[in-house]
């Protein structure tokens, strides 16, 4: 209902931040304000929404109470900036197109699954947009991976080139319709469409599935790139994928019709099925039942598969022709970044899938599917990438503008500008060249989009790391930041904190600062600096990325630091092995707990080679009991807090000889870890009286020792912090470098 204003009129300006363009935010401030008889107008501009309002004061407040409660449901308000001005006698309120740009700090939202109203329609033989495959709303679809520049406008996405037809244009200027400025908004008739070979629409769709259910393989085109797909019950299909992509055991994720199909697989608990369920759509870890009807050579050796959801029109098209789970696994080589063009597709998947299925509407920034696993009851990123990015951190505090490079194997780079820190989507292993100029891509994009332009570049300290040649190659100023700090810092960065803390960061590799590497480290750190208080005894690290590839050289490594015998190791490059470590050749020492892992799952035989980063240890906690009694892994005080793994590699061994099962080791073994992680911390805590603990580094995707070491620390009166929405890996690393030069830069100004 609209009225006049009555007296006394006032006007207030309100500048809205956060996430709220391309989420319906306009559209919202529209009918909030008609509902309450103001005039004025709204517009997007380059830091988010800006609303000229004029009207009596309570319905001024109303609408300031309204943004900050009842905001669609995709918006985050971040901060509302009001300023009072004399009225102007506005006319009745209105949308206005985008102002011009300027410098900013817009949010550009992540890309959004598919909403319920809009699946309505994809299944409603009467809908006009009925079985069509890129149905979307301002409350769904694709943002990120579309937009090539800001404010977020048609104009400036990769929907530009299709023009919308009479009833599309209506929907879009319609102040009350769903579609008001859905910036994607299309249909059969104006916009993208699909194409199999020469086939398109719903020919293509049945083309797919027939081919499908003969145990092809096909590239599908999504959101943020391509997927591998084929029958995830079909073993043959599911060898012939493997032996194509080159991926031998690393486990591919799976996509079913629905939550039910999930669960008749996975234990799925209420968390779960929310992250499985919400807008972001990751693929989530979840325990697996006894039984299954997928092919073994889904997920080898694991007790975890990584399920999710349809999220876009086409996958439920697909998943609903097709009737059952498909794998749906990253278009590309082993660690190469997906693929996203047509052209692309057809060079580097057409030799690995049997038919492409293809669509043009191109994708402008690709992005894998996030992966999450809920642990302690909540969910938590173990990659982040679609659905999350490029969603800010509040660091809490402004500093000028960082660029982080983060670490080299699970890349990912942050950008900061003012308070927040903006991570990129996963790029994958620096190592390849296509990941290099992948970075590059993300880089470019993100400073566009949030027009940030860096004065300083934060990197790791390793001297070999492609992004530390990165960090070099930009010519910034550069700031060097310790790996395990890096880590410690991330924790403390998502969880609004500056420390000091105990820091527990335990991971595979991080280049130490007295040039040795570490990866089981303790720590007092906050984001100005740290000090090693602790650290797990170092062994030898035989052959460098060979130990890392090949378990047993740690189980040599291990056994010959405890001073037992080696000739349980039943490989041919043993007595080479040996004489490395015994005359210190090629075998720097480490600290890793990563590689106590591997050495650990070598000795109880389990892992001989890793084909993927972690195997080893995901093997290892697979078949582990969550309920075993500890083995003793003593912890000494002194100027450096020292465990020392030898009696527990000693204890394993005697365990192995008396024959206990790999499941009643792996569990000793973690309860031990969680013990040692415990006593250091009461030993960091006499030294330095801080109760809180924050966990970090690889280590602590297991869930297991997550919540074994989070049940101990708890028990002593810690306070425990953990990542949730940034990874505890390396993907991880670069909102520690940005956070801790970030605050360098803020202190000293
Ligand atoms: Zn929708
Ligand atoms: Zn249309
Ligand atoms: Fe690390």
């Amino acid at each position: 209902m609209t009225r006049e204003p009555t007296a006394p009129v006032s006007r207030r300006i309100l500048r809205v931040r956060g996430t709220v363009q391309g989420v319906g935010f306009r559209p919202f401030v529209y009918r909030t304000a008609i509902e309450l008889g103001l005039g004025g107008h709204v517009f997007n501009d380059a830091d988010g929404v800006v609303i000229d309002a004029e009207g009596e004061g309570r319905a001024l407040d109303d609408l300031l109470t309204r943004i900050r409660t009842a905001a669609p449901p995709r918006a985050r308000v971040e901060s509302v900036e009001v300023e009072v001005l004399s009225p102007l006698g506005l006319g009745p309120f209105a949308i206005v197109e985008s102002a011009p740009v300027r410098p900013s700090s817009a949010r550009v939202s992540p890309d959004l699954a598919t909403c319920s109203a809009c699946l309505a329609e994809l299944t409603d033989p009467r809908d006009r947009r009925y079985r069509y495959p890129f149905v979307n709303c301002t409350d769904c679809g694709p943002r990120y991976s579309i937009v090539r520049d800001i404010p977020y406008d048609r104009s400036r996405t990769t929907m530009a080139s299709f023009v919308m037809c009479g009833p599309c244009a209506a929907e879009y200027q319609d102040p009350l319709s769903r579609r008001f400025h859905a910036q994607p908004n299309a249909c059969p008739d104006c916009g993208p469409r699909i194409t199999v070979e020469a086939r398109s629409g719903d020919e293509a769709v049945q083309e797919v599935v027939a081919a499908l259910r003969r145990g092809a393989i096909v590239a599908v085109k999504g959101l943020g790139g391509f997927h591998l797909a084929c029958d995830a019950r079909n073993a043959g299909a599911v060898g012939t994928l493997r032996e194509r992509k080159g991926r031998a055991l690393k486990p591919f994720a799976v996509m079913f019709p629905d939550l039910a199909g999930i669960e008749r697989e996975a234990v799925a608990d209420a968390a779960s099925r929310e992250a499985l369920s919400g807008s972001r759509r990751p693929i989530v870890l979840l325990t697996r039942q006894p039984h299954s009807a997928l092919a073994p050579g889904v997920a080898p050796g694991l007790r975890e598969l990584g399920a999710f959801l349809p999220y876009t029109p086409l996958h439920h098209l697909l998943l609903r022709s097709f009737g059952g789970p498909l794998v749906m696994t990253s278009g590309n080589r082993s660690e190469e970044p997906i693929a996203a063009f047509n052209e692309e597709a057809r060079d580097r998947l057409g030799g690995i899938a049997d038919l492409l299925l293809l669509h043009d509407r191109e994708i402008h920034m690709r992005a894998d599917d996030s992966v999450v696993r809920v642990m302690l009851g909540r969910e938590r990123v173990l990659r982040r990438a679609r659905g999350h990015v490029p969603e800010a951190i509040d660091l809490g505090f402004a500093a000028p503008s960082v660029l982080a490079v983060g670490a080299d194997l699970k890349s990912v780079l942050a950008l900061t500008t003012g308070s927040a820190a903006i991570l990129s989507q996963h790029i994958g292993d620096l190592e390849s060249y296509e990941a290099q100029r992948f970075f590059a891509e993300v880089r470019e994009n993100l400073e566009r989009l949030f027009q940030v332009e860096p004065r300083v570049v934060a990197h790791d300290l390793h001297p070999g790391y492609h992004s530390t040649a990165i960090a070099r190659r930009t010519g910034l100023p550069a700031l060097g930041v310790q790996h395990h700090h890096a880590h410690i810092a991330s924790c403390l960065a998502e969880n609004g904190r500056r420390g000091p803390v105990i820091g527990v960061a335990w991971d595979g590799t991080g280049y130490g600062d007295d040039g040795s590497v570490w990866g089981g480290e303790i720590l007092v750190a906050d984001l100005a600096g740290f000090e090693r208080v602790g650290r797990i005894r170092p062994v030898a690290l035989p052959g460098g990325d060979a130990a890392v590839r090949e378990p047993w050289r740690m189980a040599v490594a291990h056994l010959m630091a405890a001073g037992l015998a080696t000739a349980r190791v039943r490989n041919a490059g043993r007595p080479t092995v040996e004489a490395m470590i015994r005359e210190g050749v090629n075998s720097v020492p480490t600290s890793s707990a990563g590689r106590l892992f591997d050495a650990v799952a070598s000795l109880v035989g389990l892992s001989d080679v890793a084909t993927y980063e972690g195997q080893a240890a995901m093997e290892l906690e697979a078949v582990s009991d969550p309920d075993a009694e500890p083995y003793a892994l003593p912890v000494a005080a002194g100027p450096l807090i020292d465990v020392d793994a030898g009696p527990l590699v000693a204890a394993v061994v005697a365990d192995v000889d008396r024959g206990l099962s790999a499941r009643a080791i792996g569990g000793r073994f973690h309860a031990a870890l969680a013990e040692a992680i415990a006593e250091a911390s009461r030993l960091a805590r006499q030294r330095t009286t801080l109760g809180t603990v924050a966990l970090s580094g690889g280590c602590f995707q297991s869930r297991l020792l997550t919540e074994l070491v989070v049940k101990r620390l708890e028990r002593d009166g810690f306070e425990v912090l953990l990542h949730a929405r940034v990874p505890p890996n390396d993907g991880g690393i670069a909102l520690g470098q940005a956070a801790v030069a970030a605050w360098r830069l803020r202190s000293h100004e």
